[in-house]
């Protein structure tokens, strides 16, 4: 069994703060400060530029890769780290598209819902677009996906859990169902890796990206990793070629030539400092069971909508009300969420607000407690039922939300 208490005290909470937001920026790990300040004294101060070997800076993108895919159920050598998620979206995709032209060229819709996060409806886009092959993003409901897997489609780019909701797709039936009409599937774990159990090769996914700030604690701006399956990894054709995906990146080659396997998925020089911050948040995961969180994720996310329900009736639940259909996130939908959300931050109680009208709330088991929980709904109740969100201060929209 995961100790959750212990893996608590190894993150840093400011004092007064119910943090239920570690689905948007994980807390800073205790440990990460030491570390990655040891890392700039004796690798990039000491070693300077020799610390690409000594320090073996140069293998990080795949040795964390691995760390990463240990939690995504992906076999090692699958993952690699780098870039930011927009970018692997766009280059998991552009790959996709090119395998699956080669087994049908005839098919033209790439398959994704109004559930996906915005970046990665605008990175489909524009790759599109400058593909000018006649590719077209087809974007239903998310209820409507499997639905409308069809011989049409060349490409499905999902995000298993719901950024706003916290709806989940059934990443294995949706995967048998694009692989049994003949299309690839490419899926986005933003909110799925950390969060909950992913089994990557189990389903038998093509392809899969996702960030590290959000359930992975990297810091802000992490890197983000891809996933090629084991059986396109030599084949992918990279469309970010960059020289640190290249065969021999050294040899200083005029020509493009791609690398073995997941390597090939590396563009540029990797970010060292924020991939050692990264590497400390993944010690966090050494010894815990992904299956202990999700039971104490479910069962978090329940006592909270209970006891919502139970003392704020003005507000309306936005996720599904079944754990086993929910990521590790919780909505609420109010007219005025954002004021409220506002008022909540005033007193520590930190989630976030999605336009147009959601207040949503993470829960993290591996430092979020249900004494947490009972906090943050009597904080909760208190601006519900006084209506001390009503206030000037509270309507002031900021840039970030
Ligand atoms: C958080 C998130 C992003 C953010 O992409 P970045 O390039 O890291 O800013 C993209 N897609 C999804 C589904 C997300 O949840």
């Amino acid at each position: 069994m995961t100790d959750f208490e212990t893996t608590r005290a190894l993150f840093h909470m400011p004092d007064g703060v119910i943090y239920l937001d570690g689905n948007s920026l994980g807390p800073l790990p205790v440990a990460a400060k030491d570390r990655v300040s040891a890392m700039m004294t004796d690798q990039w101060g000491a070693m300077l530029i020799r610390g690409w070997n000594e320090a073996r800076w140069m293998e990080m993108p795949r040795r964390i890769g691995d760390r990463v895919g240990r939690l995504i159920g992906a076999l090692q050598g699958s993952v690699v780290m780098g870039d930011t998620l927009s970018i692997k979206v766009y280059q998991a995709l552009a790959s996709a598209i090119d395998l699956a032209a080669e087994q049908d060229p005839k098919r033209r819709v790439i398959l994704s819902d109004s559930g996906n996060f915005p970046s990665d409806l605008y990175m489909a886009e524009g790759l599109i677009k400058s593909l000018d092959r006649g590719y077209q993003l087809k974007v239903v409901e998310p209820e409507a996906v499997e639905a409308a897997i069809n011989e049409t489609v060349a490409v499905t780019m999902l995000t298993e859990v719901d950024y706003r909701t916290g709806r989940l797709h059934d990443m294995r039936a949706l995967t048998e169902k694009a692989h049994a009409a003949g299309a690839l599937t490419v899926w986005d774990l933003a909110h799925s890796a950390g969060a909950i159990p992913v089994d990557l090769a189990g389903a038998d996914a093509d392809f899969a990206v996702g960030c590290t700030y959000k359930y992975l604690n990297g810091g802000p701006g992490a890197p983000a990793f891809i996933y090629v399956a084991p059986r396109f990894a030599d084949k992918a054709r990279p469309a970010l070629s960059g020289w640190l995906g290249h065969e021999k990146p050294f040899a200083f080659d005029l020509n493009y030539r791609p690398g073995d396997g997941i390597d090939r998925m590396r563009v540029g020089t990797p970010p060292i400092l924020a991939l050692s911050a990264l590497d400390v948040a993944l010690d966090a995961w050494d010894g815990v069971e992904m299956a202990d969180v999700r039971v104490k994720s479910i069962a978090l996310c329940d006592l909270f909508i209970r006891e919502v329900e139970a003392r704020c009736p003005m507000l309306v639940l936005g996720s599904p009300r079944e754990g086993l259909k929910r990521g590790s996130q919780v909505s609420f939908l109010h007219e005025e969420g954002y004021a409220i959300m506002q008022a909540l931050i005033s007193r520590g109680v930190i989630g976030d607000f999605r336009a147009p009208n959601a207040i949503r709330f993470g829960f993290t088991p591996l430092y979020i407690a249900e004494r947490d929980v009972h906090a943050a709904v009597d904080i909760l109740a208190d601006i519900m039922t006084n209506q001390l969100w009503d206030a000037p201060q509270f309507k002031q929209k900021a840039l970030v939300t």
